[in-house]
C-alpha cells in the first residue's frame, strides 16, 4: 500500500474483550494491531462492554469466544440499538472477525443447552444450538479467498447455514460448524464467523490483511493492497499447526 501522506488511523472495536475472550482469541488483536503498525498504520483499540455504545466510526470489528453465561449477559446487551449499529456499520463496509461465542450471537439466535434460546442480531443468516457433544481439537479449512486456514476448536454449539449464507470454507480436518455438513464459518460482506480459536490471525496472516485492508478500505476509501511483509515466522507457525491437525486426526 502506498503509505497515505500520514500514518493514517485504524479503529478496531473489540466487542466484549473482558467477557468474550477464551483459547487465546486476544491474540487476534496483537496481530491486527501490530500487522498494522508495521505498515505505518496507527491503530486505535476501543474495547466496548455491557452497557457501552458501538462508536459510528469502527473500521474493524473483533468478537471473541466465551461460555454460555456470559454470552446470555452478552446478548442481553447487543439486542436493540447496539446490534443495528454493528448491522449498520458492516453494510457500510466495516470489517468483523467473531469466533465461535460471538459468531453465534451474531446469527439469528443461539440456544444453549437445555435453555431458551438467546436471540442474535442477525447480520450472518446462521443458526446455532448446542450439541450434546463437545467438538474439540484441530482444524484444517480450505477457503477460496484465504487458501488454507488453521485454528482450534472447543465448543459444543452447532451452527446451520441458511439459504443467504455463504460458508469461509470447507473443513478438511476438524468438526467445523456442526461435523456434518463439511463447512466451517460464514462470511458476509466483509464480515467473519468462525470456531477458530487459537489465536486465529498471527498462523493466517492472509485473513488478518484482508481484514486491515477491508478496515482501511472502509476508513480512507483506498483499495490498495497492503505492503508484503516477509511473514517467515507466520508462515512456519501454519505450516506447523497443518503437520499438527494431520498428526493428530
Ligand atoms: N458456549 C459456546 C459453545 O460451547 C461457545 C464456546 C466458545 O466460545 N468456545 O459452543
Amino acid at each position: 500500500m502506498t503509505q497515505p501522506s500520514k500514518p493514517c488511523d485504524l479503529k478496531i472495536a473489540w466487542l466484549y474483550g473482558a467477557r468474550m475472550n477464551i483459547y487465546g482469541d486476544r491474540g487476534n488483536i496483537i496481530a491486527l494491531t501490530q500487522r498494522a503498525r508495521w505498515r505505518g498504520i496507527d491503530p486505535e483499540v476501543v474495547e466496548i462492554g455491557i452497557g457501552e455504545p458501538i462508536p459510528d466510526d469502527v473500521d474493524i470489528f473483533f468478537f471473541g469466544g466465551g461460555q454460555d453465561q456470559e454470552q446470555i449477559a452478552v446478548s442481553r446487551d447487543l439486542v436493540g440499538p447496539k446490534g443495528k449499529a454493528i448491522n449498520r456499520a458492516v453494510d457500510n463496509g466495516a470489517a468483523m472477525l467473531s469466533i465461535c461465542g460471538g459468531y453465534q450471537l451474531l446469527g439469528h439466535e443461539y440456544r444453549p443447552y437445555g435453555a431458551e434460546p438467546l436471540p442474535g442480531i442477525g447480520l450472518f443468516d446462521v443458526t446455532s444450538e448446542a450439541g450434546s457433544e463437545r467438538f474439540i481439537g484441530n482444524v484444517l479449512v480450505e477457503s477460496n479467498e484465504w487458501g488454507s486456514l488453521v485454528g482450534f476448536e472447543n465448543h459444543s454449539g452447532l451452527t446451520w447455514l441458511g439459504s443467504a449464507a455463504t460458508p469461509m470454507g470447507k473443513v478438511t480436518i476438524g468438526r467445523g460448524n456442526n461435523g456434518k455438513d463439511g463447512t466451517e464459518g460464514v462470511r458476509f460482506r466483509n464480515a467473519i464467523g468462525c470456531y477458530l480459536h487459537g489465536a486465529l490471525l498471527p498462523k493466517n496472516p492472509k485473513l488478518a490483511d484482508w481484514l486491515i485492508e477491508a478496515g482501511a478500505r472502509r476508513r480512507h476509501g483506498t483499495d490498495a493492497a497492503l505492503d508484503a511483509l516477509s511473514d517467515t515466522t507466520e508462515q512456519i507457525a501454519h505450516r506447523s499447526a497443518i503437520r499438527r491437525a494431520k498428526q493428530m486426526r
